[in-house]
């Protein structure tokens, strides 16, 4: 699923994503009842606006619009299905520092309409302190914990929804580099596959701090590389990787 929504390729068919992520829940935010006149009479429609997400890094909000409600939610769903965002999780709290993918790695603001929606990383324990749709939103996302805040006509139930779809996508496309994703518990998309990342990262993590570290740590060698290869910096490291090599 992550490689295809890095593919940067629309997802087309909602049945690639059921294929994918078969554990999806769904949840309808808004029915909103609309009237239009034409030259048969008053005809009535729905307009739907639902969540669907794995409670585990993936999200997607969709709305259309259809004549009949239940025929309409469920061809919204397939429709939110194609708006899937990969959501990263971290522990992003400076006032928790556990270290689990438990709320969000950073702060993110969305926006939608009027509406201006910050949403904030929280300790654990906390919970979403979040109202509404958008408590619905990041819960169906995986994230567990997180403050919010928004700004403007937030009754617009749609644009509070977009909104907060929109603050998500932000963590998907924020950049982390493999340091800052193994320090922070950065993860994106579903925990298993973090957990297979997560042992990569710190291996990535740990050799470019081992790389940084050497020159400090051997100052015996460098003191021997002066001698043979009369000072030069790109000398002194030649020696010092060939230990390293020996020592494993
Ligand atoms: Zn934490």
């Amino acid at each position: 699923m992550g490689q295809a929504l890095r593919s940067g390729l629309p997802l087309r068919e909602h049945e690639i994503v059921d294929f994918l992520l078969p554990e999806l829940a769904d949840e309808v935010l808004d029915v909103n009842m609309v009237q239009r006149m034409t030259d048969s009479g008053r005809r009535i429609g729905f307009v739907i606006t639902v969540v669907v997400g794995n409670n585990d890094g993936y999200v997607g909000v969709g709305r259309l619009r259809g004549r009949e409600v239940g025929p309409a939610i469920r061809k919204t769903i397939d429709h939110a299905k194609l708006n899937m965002i990969e959501v990263k999780r971290g522990c992003g709290s400076w006032e928790c520092g556990c270290f689990t993918p438990h709320t969000l790695p950073f702060k993110v603001v969305g926006r939608s309409g009027s509406v201006e929606l910050t949403l904030k990383p929280a300790p654990q324990g906390i919970g979403l302190a979040l109202a509404g749709v958008v408590k619905s939103i990041v819960r169906l996302s995986g994230i567990k914990d997180a403050w919010g805040f928004a700004r403007g006509h937030t009754k617009t139930t749609v644009n509070y929804a977009f909104a907060a779809a929109d603050a998500l996508r932000q963590t998907m496309e924020y950049k982390v580099t493999p340091e800052q994703a193994a320090r922070l518990h950065i993860l994106s998309g579903p925990v298993a596959a973090f957990e297979i990342n997560l042992a990569e990262l710190k291996a990535q993590a740990a050799a470019t701090a081992a790389a940084a570290a050497l020159p400090k740590a051997e100052g015996k060698s460098e003191a021997e590389a002066t001698v043979e290869g009369e000072g030069s910096p790109a000398d002194a490291s030649k020696p010092s990787e060939k230990e390293g090599g020996k020592a494993e």
